[in-house]
């Protein structure tokens, strides 16, 4: 990848630049936490994006993408958006950054990446966190903190490309580092590292290749749902802010004055943080046995609880189980994308092999297969 943007670099623009690059992300756990308060558990992997970057001296951005094979020049200011999709990331980038009172220039920028697109592991929050990363780096000198950074990231994802993400994404690219996850309360913005080596073991990914229109409506009933519960325990116990302050026992005392749906996403939510607790210690023992069990734990919740899976996930992990397979669960959103696994070592031919076969059986295509290691996050090569 290296050699091609170089080479791309040295045509285009008869000079050489600075490298950097940033990560996709996998969540080991913590799903649909962010929005009710709680935790979430990511980790940087072994996908990224990286780019070569040097100031012109103009006021124009010169960019040019290679998987995209495509050129694009705009300008810094405020009605400068570019047409294409992919430029947007950058282009908003900068943007946020002017927003804050930082400095950026024009510069010439060659990139590339391997993460896969829209498969659940953040290609563009690492587009962003390389070009966010790289641009405090060359016009602030660094002074902007990496919170910032994934902020900037956020609202570029927010103001210019119409995506209202969370911040777990961004702050997993900038923050991640090679062999620990991190845990992120969603409500304080607090992290903290653990360490992440399951030797004997490897994290893959099984990706269903589908996408289910229901994602957006459900996503924001489910929400609808988390906040009615937590208005209810907030009557009886004010310091509950969000769903995740709540302990379970406060949520049986409301049974009776929610609807069943309402009390089984909420069930769902409060075992959820719990979770990510428990997987915390574990990792602590270096116990991937309890780790695997906490994944399974999670995946039953979210598709009889939460109710987000759909058929193509749930045939994967009840596969996984059959393989036994330590640990899986669906990752992200829900009603598609990926599953996650923990598989031990003399296990993975076998499961792989299986659940590619049995999957293209039952469903008419393949899934896509990603060995994902836990890796270092943004930085300058
Ligand atoms: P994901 O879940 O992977 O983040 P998104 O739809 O949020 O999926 O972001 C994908 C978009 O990010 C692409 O449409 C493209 O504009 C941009 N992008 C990501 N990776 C690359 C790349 N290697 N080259 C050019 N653009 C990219
Ligand atoms: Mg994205």
């Amino acid at each position: 990848m290296k050699t091609k943007i170089q080479d791309k670099f040295k045509a285009l623009f008869k000079e050489e630049g600075d490298f950097y690059m940033s990560s996709g992300r996998i969540n080991l756990i913590g799903e649909h936490t962010d929005y009710n308060g709680g935790y979430v558990f990511p980790g940087a992997i072994n996908f990224g994006i990286m780019a070569e970057i040097k100031p012109n001296g103009t006021d124009k951005v010169k960019v040019f993408s290679i998987d995209r094979d495509e050129y694009v020049e705009f300008y810094l200011t405020e009605e400068s958006l570019p047409e294409q999709h992919w430029p947007k990331y950058i282009y908003g980038v900068c943007r946020e950054i002017l927003k804050r009172g930082g400095k950026v220039e024009g510069f010439n920028a060659v990139f590339a990446g391997d993460v896969p697109l829209g498969a659940g592991l953040s290609s563009s929050a690492a587009l962003e966190s390389t070009f966010a990363y790289a641009l405090n780096e060359i016009f602030n000198g660094g002074s902007i903190d990496k919170f910032e950074l994934a902020r900037i990231g956020q609202s570029t994802e927010h103001n210019y490309c119409g995506v209202k993400c969370g911040i777990m994404d961004q702050f997993a690219s900038l923050f991640g580092k090679e062999g620990s996850l991190i845990r992120l309360d969603c409500k304080t913005g607090e992290y903290k590292y653990f360490p992440f080596h399951p030797k004997g073991y490897r994290l893959v990914l099984i990706d269903t290749c589908v996408k289910h229109l229901l994602a957006d409506s459900a996503y924001n009933k489910r929400r609808e749902s988390c906040e009615r519960a937590a208005e209810a325990i907030r009557k009886n116990h004010p310091e509950v802010e969000f769903l995740s302050d709540a302990k379970r026992v406060w949520l049986d005392e409301v049974r009776g004055e929610i609807t069943e749906e309402d009390f089984i996403r909420a069930e769902y939510v409060i075992g959820e943080v719990q979770r990510v607790l428990d997987v915390c210690d574990a990792l602590e023992r270096d116990d991937y046995e309890t780790v695997g069990e906490m994944m399974y734990q999670t995946h039953f919740g979210l598709s009889h609880l939460y109710e987000v899976s759909c058929e193509e996930l749930d045939f994967l992990n009840k596969l996984a189980r059959k393989c036994e397979v330590t640990g899986s669960r669906v990752m992200g959103g829900g009603f598609g994308g990926c599953t996650i696994n923990l598989v031990k070592d003399e296990l993975y031919d076998r499961f792989i092999e299986t659940a590619v076969e049995k999957f293209k059986e039952q469903f008419g295509h393949e899934p896509k297969i990603y060995n994902v290691v836990i890796s270092d996050g943004a930085r300058k090569l």
